[in-house]
């Protein structure tokens, strides 16, 4: 697995132990503005992820896991609150055909992203409950990573439950 260091400087220290691993898709046309985002925040508030995957399934690493990066925004899971605290964030560069509609994911990064999950899984022993799509944590509010993201192999990873694909 190859990952490539890419420092964010927005991010905190938690105030909770890694339970959660939150999915997210990037509309962002290109890679370079995904990541000028997460690393500059350019023109918007602060924000930031542990991972984004590229198209090509190259790996970046923008936060330390140790680290409360800035991705799940006002969000709850049963009883979590703080879901920043909680969790790994990762996002799938997935560019929109258009503002209203999310993309669809490649091979390559559908692959590399089994293979992250797999290993951060295994390493926290995050319960599978808490594999979580940013539309499941901010519903009404987000929905990536959207109808395309293929929910069916990380269940077949052993990597996720069945996921129900919100309305879009
Ligand atoms: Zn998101």
């Amino acid at each position: 697995m190859k990952i490539i260091s890419k420092p964010s400087r927005y991010f905190n220290e938690r105030k909770a132990p890694i339970d959660m691993l939150v999915i997210h898709a990037s509309p962002e046309p290109t890679l370079e503005r995904t990541l000028a985002f997460l690393i500059d925040a350019i023109g918007v508030a602060p924000v930031s992820a542990h991972y984004v995957i590229d198209r090509d399934g190259t790996i970046y690493q923008l936060v330390p896991e140790d680290k409360r990066a800035w991705h799940a925004g006002v969000s709850e899971w049963g009883t979590m609150t703080d879901l920043n605290s909680h969790s790994i964030g990762i996002e799938f560069q997935c560019p929109s055909p258009n503002t209203d509609e999310l993309g669809t994911f490649t091979d390559e990064q559908i692959a590399a992203g089994i293979e992250l999950c797999r290993d951060i899984i295994t390493r926290y022993h995050i319960p599978l409950e808490n594999v979580v799509a940013h539309s499941d944590i901010a519903p009404g509010r987000k929905k990536d990573p959207g109808p395309h993201f293929p929910w069916d192999q990380f269940v077949k990873a052993g990597l996720a439950l069945q996921h129900r694909h919100p309305k879009t």
